[in-house]
């Protein structure tokens, strides 16, 4: 069993994001827009600063008060798409209640959606000409690729649909010639179909829900959960203790996926930049 290190990772690309940006002679800028006080989306936003300020990415933060309206909102995010400075624009979810996120998101421009989640952006994932793809899957791409592991004529399975993270996943493998098989809350033998999987991929959110029964001997196994235990600590959706040496590999929740995430969108950031 080999652990995928996804923060040595991370900081490894970054570094390389630095370099290439200051070779090309551009400084990419990334808008991240607040609305409202979730303490939870302060500490994403926070974050995610602080990794610009790491690659060489212009920062640009706007907070908006809980009591925004639709329209401040969307105006803001139409002066940001035309701000040619402005590169990437990130709009923290979820919006305060009242708000309408996917009228908001539509204000993005595709070539700035950094988060990949437009629908223009999934629409090119799905015809397998991506542009900006959604971080997270994007970030575990790298991870397989990082350790030689190709997709191609693989079982893969994905357990999870989200926009967001379960279908792209599914897509980006589909894309890398793995043979998918998509699960969710409705699926039957969801063991026995895991069971087939060289790589298994877990974006369920419910702590350590994979155990070892569920897993094929030497299968890769890529836990993209981020859960609180009941012993309070941060778990991933796979039963890490009992599942890893199973594994030929396994990445580790906290230190794996996590801090790929946010790597990926200052690389989409930059892409942006590159191409704008
Ligand atoms: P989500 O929107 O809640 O989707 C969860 C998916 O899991 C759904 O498709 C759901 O099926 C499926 N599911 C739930 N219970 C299931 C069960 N008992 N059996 C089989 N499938 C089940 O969550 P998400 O946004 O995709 O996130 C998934 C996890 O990844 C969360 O823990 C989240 O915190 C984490 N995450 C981590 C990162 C990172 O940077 N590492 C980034 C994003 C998300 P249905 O569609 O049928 O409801």
């Amino acid at each position: 069993m080999k652990l995928i290190d996804g923060k040595a990772l991370a900081a490894k690309m970054r570094a390389e994001l630095k370099e290439k940006m200051q070779k090309a002679n551009i400084t990419p800028g990334l808008a991240v827009v607040l609305v409202g006080n979730d303490p939870a989306s302060q500490i994403y936003v926070r974050n995610k600063i602080r990794a610009c300020g790491e690659v060489g990415v212009r920062s640009y933060s706007y907070e908006l008060p809980e009591t925004a309206t639709q329209k401040e909102v969307e105006d803001l995010l139409d002066g940001l798409a035309k701000n040619p400075e402005i590169h990437g624009i990130l709009l923290q979810l979820p919006l305060p209640k009242g708000l309408d996120a996917e009228s908001a998101m539509a204000r993005i421009p595709a070539d700035k959606d950094v988060d990949g989640f437009s629908a223009e952006n999934l629409g090119l994932l799905t015809l397998h000409k991506e542009k900006l793809v959604s971080c997270t899957p994007l970030g575990v791409m790298k991870m397989l690729e990082s350790e030689g592991i190709d997709p191609t004529g693989k079982q893969a399975v994905v357990i999870g649909r989200s926009d967001t993270v379960g279908k792209p996943m599914a897509m980006l493998l589909l894309n890398a010639n793995a043979t998918v098989t998509v699960c969710h809350s409705k699926t039957k033998n969801l063991a026995e179909i895991c069971r087939n999987a060289d790589i298994l991929v877990a974006a369920i959110g419910r702590p350590k829900f994979v155990t070892r029964d569920m897993v094929k001997e030497g299968a890769v196994v890529v836990d993209i959960g981020i859960n609180r235990g009941a012993d309070g600590k941060i778990c991933g959706d796979v039963d890490f203790e009992n599942v890893a040496d199973k594994t030929s590999y396994i990445t580790p929740v906290p230190g794996g996926v996590g801090p790929m995430t946010i790597t990926m969108l200052m690389y989409n950031t930059c892409e942006a930049a590159l191409k704008g």
